[in-house]
């Protein structure tokens, strides 16, 4: 690996970058997919799937991870679980680091994903999947006739609150403060939407439960008031952190850290991106899918043009 210079470097091992890595062998470049040690991202921390086209019954998220990653496999990428810890995306060919040596690549892929922003309550880890959610979309089908609640005052929180009233009974949003961060149009859709009722000043002190959610702990910051809630799901929605820190200073990053894109491709030419490493909108197993195909076929055109200049040199 060391003196050899790779044709695609995919950093990450959701759906993007298992995705990417897929086309990626169809495409002979060979990729190799720097997974991570922990590698499969959110999906690894998520029950039942029943919105992946093609599973008609649930699939965990770790098995649909699981046959990505087998059909990569097959297919010849090489995957390797190892951290990135440091890319040099100023040279080329590119640069990156982990703790084993360094790697050349021509192109390369980041699908380091985000990682949902979290309470840190012991009993929200513990029920997470059990009542626990950061995704409306993938779960709010679950709590069909219930009552949930919905933590956080920005954008996602109101989009979650406002999706899940589809199928819950009420929606209680719970927010730190007495004025929510959301934009004026989805404050008004959630503030107009009679199942939607609002807890201000207030935070989530424990989630009540032994197996699944029977209810949460709240404290209110001005009063001091402590209270318990009886609901039956808790969605986490106070906002997602993308893994750009060791891209930071390489390619161009948004004021939250997420890469800033140009189709899919980076601020630098040959670095393409795919999934919630700069989609902070649709965050969906399969819009990241698509998006390592897409970042996939252009870095496959990018390879391609730097291979024809390179014989003609
Ligand atoms: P965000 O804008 O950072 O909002 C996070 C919310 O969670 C804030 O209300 C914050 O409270 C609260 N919060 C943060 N940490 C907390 C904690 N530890 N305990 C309790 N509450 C906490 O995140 P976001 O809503 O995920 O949005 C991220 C970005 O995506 C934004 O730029 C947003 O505009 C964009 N987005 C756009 C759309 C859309 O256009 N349809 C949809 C979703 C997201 P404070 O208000 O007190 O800070």
């Amino acid at each position: 690996m060391e003196n050899s210079v790779e044709k695609l470097v995919i950093i990450g091992s959701g759906p993007a970058g298992l995705t990417a890595a897929i086309y990626g062998c169809r495409a002979d470049l060979q990729p190799l997919v720097l997974m991570g040690t922990k590698y499969g991202g959110q999906l690894m921390l998520t029950s039942d799937v029943e919105n992946f086209p093609g599973f008609p019954d649930p699939v965990l998220g770790p098995d649909l991870i699981m046959k990505m990653k087998s059909q990569a496999e097959r297919l010849g990428a090489r995957l390797v679980q190892e951290d990135v810890v440091k890319v040099n995306f100023k040279t080329y060919p590119f640069e990156i680091y982990t703790d084993s040596g360094v790697t050349k690549a021509l192109s390369v892929i980041l699908a380091t994903g985000a990682n949902p922003r979290r309470l840190n309550l012991e009993s929200e880890m513990r029920l997470m999947g059990k009542g626990v959610s950061n995704c409306a979309v993938c779960d709010a089908f679950f709590f069909r006739g219930k009552k949930v609640a919905v933590v956080g005052g920005g954008d996602t929180a109101m989009e979650e609150a406002t999706f899940l009233t589809k199928f819950a009974t009420s929606v209680q949003v719970i927010h730190r403060r007495d004025q929510l961060r959301a934009s004026a149009a989805l404050r008004k859709e959630a503030s107009d939407n009679p199942k939607i009722s609002f807890v201000w000043d207030t935070t989530v002190t424990d989630v009540i439960g032994e197996k699944k959610v029977e209810g949460i702990r709240t404290k209110n910051l001005k009063t001091g008031k402590e209270e318990e809630i009886k609901v039956d799901g808790l969605f986490v929605a106070i906002g997602y952190d993308p893994n750009t820190e060791i891209f930071r200073g390489q390619i161009q990053l948004d004021s939250k850290g997420y890469a800033v894109v140009n189709g899919t491709e980076s601020s630098v030419p040959g670095v393409f991106v795919a999934g919630d490493v700069h989609d902070f909108r649709y965050r969906q197993a399969i819009t990241a899918a698509a998006d390592g195909c897409k970042a996939l076929l252009d870095a496959e055109k990018f390879v391609k043009q730097k291979l024809e200049l390179k014989a003609v040199s």
